[in-house]
């Protein structure tokens, strides 16, 4: 348990829950994205979690919402994708980034030479927002703890938040300073230990056409980190 305790990571979670993960799956969480001794563990970690929270009404867009949207992919993904809520599509679905914004999505990771059942796609807040409004700070920090509960089950070697309200509510839930997109995209962040970048969202994509370019640089780096081939 020391090397666990001795990395970053571990500060996710409080020593209860890396107790309860220990004793309920009889293995050992390391930072190594294979060591979990069951080939299925993480899913069904993922399937545990989800049962977890079906009915949960810690905020106040448990009001509103049609279907919990938990996030979608590859629970073995070494590339997470996160970005701010479910959209008006999204929440009919229970599915992340299936509207038009989910299309460019899509696009950007077949890009990369992948597809999306390669990665893991999540939201910080996992109910719709009314008119697509952003997440509000105490909605964000009501949902934050499921979104560090899936990080954790995956282990990802690259964290892709998209948008400036994804890179602010992960990095600094409590709001302290705000941290700008267009400053920090494309820029290699740390959370507890995982690399995190930055980039634009789908949607400021789509009504600002001429920044792909700089979306697709930082998608490079990415690739690189992850060892992807790139074909210029
Ligand atoms: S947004 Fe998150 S915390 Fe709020 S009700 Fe939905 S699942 Fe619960």
């Amino acid at each position: 348990m020391s090397s666990f305790f001795n990395n970053p990571r571990a500060l996710l979670f409080g020593i209860d829950d890396i107790m309860k993960s220990e004793s309920t799956t009889g293995s050992k969480i390391s930072i190594n994205n294979n060591s979990i001794s069951s080939p299925n563990s993480k899913e069904i970690q993922l399937q545990e979690l989800r049962e977890s929270f079906k009915n949960c009404n810690k905020c106040g867009l448990a009001s509103t919402r049609k279907n919990i949207v938990f996030g979608d992919g590859n629970p073995e993904a070494r590339l997470m994708f996160i970005g701010e809520g479910p959209g008006a599509e999204e929440d009919n679905q229970g599915l992340p980034f299936v509207g038009r914004s989910g299309q460019l999505l899509t696009k950007m990771i077949e890009a990369m030479g992948i597809s999306r059942k390669d990665v893991f796609i999540a939201n910080i807040v996992k109910c719709r927002p009314p008119e697509n409004r952003d997440p509000l700070m105490e909605e964000a920090q009501a949902c934050i703890g499921y979104l560090r509960s899936q990080i954790q089950i995956i282990n990802p070697e690259v964290i892709v938040c998209l948008g400036s309200v994804s890179l602010n509510f992960l990095l600094q839930p409590e709001g302290k300073v705000k941290l700008g997109i267009s400053k920090l995209r494309g820029t290699w962040q740390d959370f507890y230990g995982y690399k995190v970048l930055p980039t634009f969202h789908p949607a400021y994509l789509l009504r600002n056409p001429s920044k792909k370019a700089d979306a697709w640089k930082d998608l490079q780096k990415v690739m690189v980190e992850l060892g992807l081939e790139i074909n210029k």
